[in-house]
């Protein structure tokens, strides 16, 4: 057997490893299992690629390895649940960089006069350079170090007009043949980047993230084209592939169409002193919380952003169990863009072993909160706010909302004043039917199951 043979063998069972992997990450029951099938495709790939003829200095791409693997390893292991959208912004922008680094080197090379290959490298090196430098941006936001949304007066043409000088750019550098103006055509696609990602805030991030990784994996799968390398273009149209079906479903959840994303973002702006709020906030002890509790009959319990925070999710785990001991029927209200990644909740209740029928989507909950008797908001605030229903000035306006609002009575739990990502006020909190029982989400949930344990003794 020829080693191109054995090379595209090999290729073939990465392709598969990825595609196990993926149907595996598309249920929490089976996500460990195909992070690691995907994972042995891409340590697969990587060994096949060391064999692949041309390739230049060993001793440079084990460097280069070793390097990645450590810092990987290493931010995976210390990084916090709360801050995994940070981390998958950033990796997303490093797919990017890569893509428009490898398209940079073949579009340097001037003994390169096919025009199918230049153009492909300069597709990928736009896609790429936009994506790393939109990631970026993503990644400052979600950290905070960037908190505030700019918005250039005329922003749509800004964007448009430098859409259109990167493309003529890049058309002038495959025509050309050479590299020139290849500087300028690199700094207007990163530009576009920044200038498409910078004015996107609030409640458009996921929609964003998920943008970003599709045209990542794009830009891999044309540099995969440009190099004739089997795996990029298949981890290319994997991840492509991935990440459209994501920013459709991501922008299908907020009801938010991928135009006005682009075009009329949520800015995230906090909106001052909770304009057109009717009522007062009205504070309640662990203790009334946790006999409203024990004798329900149905409560939902609605977990959001502070939930991870507050890493209160075993606490909610072990609560559930008092209270169905109790003869209680408890149902989790998983929203689609709950907390900061697409998820998030899931992952979270997976890890504190809460049944998976116990856990539902918004479509198949929403119905249920007018027979519920209590719904446990904890560290959700966004998901659960009705002025999106009827609010036109809010700024997630038509997003689905999970109807916590509905239920008889209903618990807040969360810290204090704190606004939610989208920045707006919530009127649920000042209903009539509202208690709000201020703390941290795993110090309250710990003395509500203290309450009540005593009430149920
Ligand atoms: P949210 O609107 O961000 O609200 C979270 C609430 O949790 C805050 O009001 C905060 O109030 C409270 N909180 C924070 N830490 C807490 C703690 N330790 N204990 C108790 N409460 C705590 O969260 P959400 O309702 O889950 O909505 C998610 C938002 O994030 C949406 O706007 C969504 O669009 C956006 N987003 C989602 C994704 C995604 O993919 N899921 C990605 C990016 C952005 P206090 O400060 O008063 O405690």
């Amino acid at each position: 057997m020829t080693t191109e043979v054995i090379i595209s063998s090999s290729y073939f069972v990465v392709a598969l490893l990825f595609i196990l992997g993926l149907k595996g990450m598309s249920s929490p029951v089976t996500a460990r299992r195909g992070i690691v099938w995907a994972g042995a495709g891409m340590v697969l790939a990587t060994l096949v690629t060391f064999a692949s003829p041309g390739m230049g200095n060993h001793a440079l791409m084990i460097i280069a390895l070793v390097l990645g693997g450590s810092i990987s390893w290493w931010s995976g292991k210390v990084v916090r649940m709360t801050d995994m959208p940070q981390m998958v912004a950033l990796f997303n922008g490093m797919g990017g960089g890569s893509a428009a680094a490898i398209a940079a080197i073949e579009l340097a090379r001037v003994e390169i006069h096919n025009t199918e290959v230049t153009a492909l490298a300069a597709l990928g090196a736009l896609i790429g350079s936009a994506a790393f430098s939109g990631s970026c941006i993503a990644f400052a936001k979600l950290q905070g170090l960037l908190k505030k949304t700019f918005r250039l007066p005329g922003q749509n043409a800004v964007n448009v007009t430098l859409a259109v000088l990167t493309v003529i750019s890049a058309i002038h550098v495959v025509v050309s043949g050479t590299a020139a103006g290849l500087a300028v055509f690199f700094s207007l696609a990163l530009l576009l980047g920044v200038t498409i990602t910078i004015p996107i805030g609030g409640a458009d991030m996921p929609v964003v993230i998920s943008l970003l990784n599709a045209l990542t994996g794009l830009a891999v799968g044309f540099e995969g084209l440009v190099l004739n390398n089997q795996a990029m273009m298949i981890a290319g149209i994997v991840v492509g592939a991935a990440g459209s079906l994501l920013t459709h479903l991501m922008a299908k959840a907020m009801n938010r169409p991928l135009f006005k994303v682009l075009f009329k973002p949520i800015t995230g702006e906090v909106r001052p002193g909770g304009a057109g709020i009717n009522g007062t906030l009205k504070e309640i002890s662990a203790l009334d919380a946790a006999a409203m509790l024990r004798y329900a009959q149905k409560v939902i319990i609605v977990p959001g952003y502070g939930m991870a925070v507050g890493q209160a999710q075993h606490k909610i785990r072990e609560m559930t169990d008092l209270l169905e001991e109790a003869g209680v029927d408890v149902k989790f209200a998983i929203h689609p863009v709950a907390g900061r990644m697409p998820g998030h909740m899931n992952v979270l209740l997976a890890e504190a072993n809460v049944p998976y029928e116990k856990i539902f989507d918004l479509e198949e909950i929403n119905g249920e909160f007018s027979q519920t008797d209590v719904a446990v908001v904890i560290g959700a605030n966004d998901v659960v706010n009705p002025a999106v229903r009827t609010d036109s000035s809010s700024p997630i306006y038509g997003m689905p909302v999970l109807n916590a609002d509905h239920a008889r009575n209903v618990i807040v739990i969360k810290r204090g004043k704190g606004a939610g990502y989208s920045g707006t006020e919530n009127q649920l909190f000042y209903a009539e039917n509202t208690g709000m029982l201020y703390g941290n989400a795993q110090t309250v949930v710990s003395e509500l199951i203290k309450d009540l344990k005593e009430l149920i003794s």
